[in-house]
C-alpha cells in the first residue's frame, strides 16, 4: 500500500474538493472553504507519553513486506473479473540505507538494493465469470490458492512457512493443524493431522487442502468471489513472507543473526475474522522464542485507519523522542468508543499490540509489536525487543513521505511493478 501524502514532507497536498468548479453556490463554497480550512481539533487525552528508551541498538538487517492487488473486470458481458496480485519481501542492511541518498535516493543504488535483495510472488485469482479446467469458480479458487502458496519460484517457501505455523513447527510436537470448516459440507473439521499438505472430510469425504483452513472459502460462494477474498490472500501472503524469513533463520538455528534482524510489515500485526487461525500459533511462537531468551525483532506499521487518526491528532501535543503504548481501556474509551463490556482490543486477532511513537514534527507511526500471548498491561517491557526496534527505526526514516519508512517504501516499490526479474529465494538469506 502506497503512502499518503503528508502535509509537510510531500509538497503541497491537492485540494480534495477542488474540482468541483462548477459549484457556484455560496452557501457550498462556503461550507467547501469551512472544510479545506478546518484547523486542527485540539484533544485533550490522558496519553501518556515517556521518552525512548536511550539503551537501544539498532538492528543490522531490516527486512520488509509490502503487497499490491489489481482487480480487472470485463466491460461487456459475460463479466469477468480476475484479481491479480503481489508480494515482495526486501532485505535492507542499515550500512546500505546509510549509503542512500535520503532525500533524493539515487534509482540505480536503489535497483541494485532490490536485484539483490527482494524476492516477490504473484498470483492472479478468478472473482468471477472465469472456469478454470472445468471446476467452478469456489473449487477453482481454492485449488488456486493451494497452488499458488506452493509457488515454485519461490521453492513453495511461503507455504513451508504456512504449514510451520499451522502445525507449530518449533516445538517439536507433532500438532495437528488448527480446525476448520469444511468447504463442501460447512462441518468442523478437527484439523489436518501433522504436516498434511492434503485430507479427507470425516463428515462428507469431500477433499481438503491444507490452504482451506485459512478460510477463503468462507467468503465465497459457488460462483463468484469477492474482491475481499484478493485482499486477504494478499494479506495472508504477506504474513506467511515475513514469517518465511523467520522460519528460515530459526531452522538452520541462525539465533544471532535473528538477534540482529528486524521484520517489518505494512500494516498491523492482525489476522481479522475466520483468518485469525494463524494468530494463536503466532503468539504461541513469539512465546516459544522468548522462552528460550531468543528475540525475534516484528514490527508492524500502519499508514490508515482509526489510530493513524488518533495520533495525527494527540503527537502535536506530545514530546518529541517519545513513545506511548494505549491499553485496551484507552483504545476502547479516546479510539474505538466501544462499549465498557466488549471483548478486550485484538485479543482474538492480534499478534502485537499497538505503540505510538513520536520521533520529530514530521515522523510519528502507530506500530504493533509482539508480546506474546494476549497483555492488557501496557507497560513498554511487554513488548518483545521494543527498545532495539525503535533504535532502529531513526536511520530508516523516511526524507520523501512524511511518517514513513525507507525499507516499506522500496519493498511497496518492488510489490507494485508490474514485472520484474526473478531473485531466487535462498539469495535474500544465502550470504549472511
Ligand atoms: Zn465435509
Amino acid at each position: 500500500m502506497p503512502y499518503q501524502g503528508g502535509k509537510r514532507l510531500s509538497g503541497e497536498r491537492a485540494s480534495k474538493l477542488g474540482h468541483l468548479d462548477v459549484v457556484n453556490s455560496d452557501l457550498v463554497n462556503e461550507l467547501i472553504a469551512q472544510f479545506e480550512d478546518q484547523e486542527p481539533t485540539q484533544v485533550e487525552t490522558p496519553a501518556s507519553w515517556v521518552e525512548i528508551p536511550d539503551d537501544g541498538i539498532p538492528l543490522r538487517l531490516i527486512f520488509a513486506v509490502d503487497g499490491s492487488k489489481q482487480t480487472i473486470r470485463s466491460d461487456l458481458p459475460p463479466y469477468k473479473e480476475l484479481s491479480f496480485i503481489k508480494t515482495a519481501l526486501l532485505r535492507l542492511d542499515q550500512h546500505a540505507i546509510a549509503k542512500l541518498d535520503p532525500v533524493s535516493p539515487h534509482p540505480m543504488a536503489l535497483r541494485d538494493i532490490m536485484s539483490d535483495s527482494a524476492m516477490y510472488h504473484a498470483t492472479v485469482l478468478p472473482l468471477k465469470g472465469v472456469s478454470v479446467k472445468g471446476k467452478n469458480n469456489y473449487d477453482a479458487v481454492r485449488g488456486i490458492i493451494f497452488d499458488s502458496m506452493r509457488d515454485q519460484s519461490l521453492n513453495a517457501e511461503p507455504y513451508e512457512t504456512l504449514k510451520w505455523l499451522a502445525y507449530e513447527k518449533w516445538s517439536g510436537q507433532k500438532k495437528p493443524s488448527p480446525s476448520f470448516s469444511c468447504p463442501h459440507c460447512q462441518e468442523e473439521v478437527v484439523g489436518l493431522p501433522f504436516d498434511q499438505d492434503e485430507g479427507t472430510c470425516g463428515h462428507c469425504g469431500g477433499h481438503l487442502y491444507l490452504t482451506d483452513m485459512i478460510g477463503f472459502h468462507l467468503e465465497m460462494s459457488e460462483d463468484a468471489a469477492p474482491d475481499s477474498v484478493a485482499t486477504s490472500y494478499m494479506l495472508i501472503h504477506e504474513t506467511l513472507m515475513l514469517f518465511t524469513g523467520i522460519r528460515i533463520f530459526w531452522d538452520v538455528g541462525k539465533y544471532s543473526v535473528l538477534r540482529n534482524s528486524l521484520f517489518i510489515k505494512d500494516g498491523p500485526l492482525s489476522l481479522n475474522g475466520q483468518y485469525s487461525k494463524l494468530t494463536i500459533p503466532i503468539r504461541n511462537f513469539f512465546e516459544f522464542a522468548k522462552a528460550r531468551d531468543i528475540s525475534v525483532h516484528v514490527v508492524g506499521q500502519e499508514k490508515t485507519g482509526g489510530f493513524v487518526d488518533h495520533l495525527e491528532l494527540i503527537s502535536r501535543n506530545a514530546p518529541r523522542n517519545s513513545v506511548f503504548a494505549p491499553s485496551n481501556e484507552y483504545i476502547r474509551k479516546e479510539i474505538q468508543h466501544r462499549p465498557e463490556r466488549s471483548e478486550p482490543y485484538g485479543s482474538r486477532t492480534n499478534y502485537g499490540n499497538k505503540v505510538f511513537v513520536k520521533f520529530d514534527a514530521y515522523h510519528h507511526l502507530v506500530l504493533s509489536i509482539p508480546t506474546g500471548g494476549y497483555t492488557d498491561s501496557y507497560s513498554l517491557d511487554v513488548f518483545f525487543g521494543l527498545k532495539n526496534i525503535l533504535a532502529s527505526l531513526p536511520p530508516i526514516l523516511s526524507h520523501r513521505h512524511e511518517c514513513a519508512l525507507v525499507p516499506v517504501e522500496l519493498a511497496n516499490g518492488v510489490a507494485s511493478l508490474s514485472s520484474y526479474p526473478s531473485a531466487a529465494i535462498f539469495k535474500v538469506f544465502a550470504d549472511i
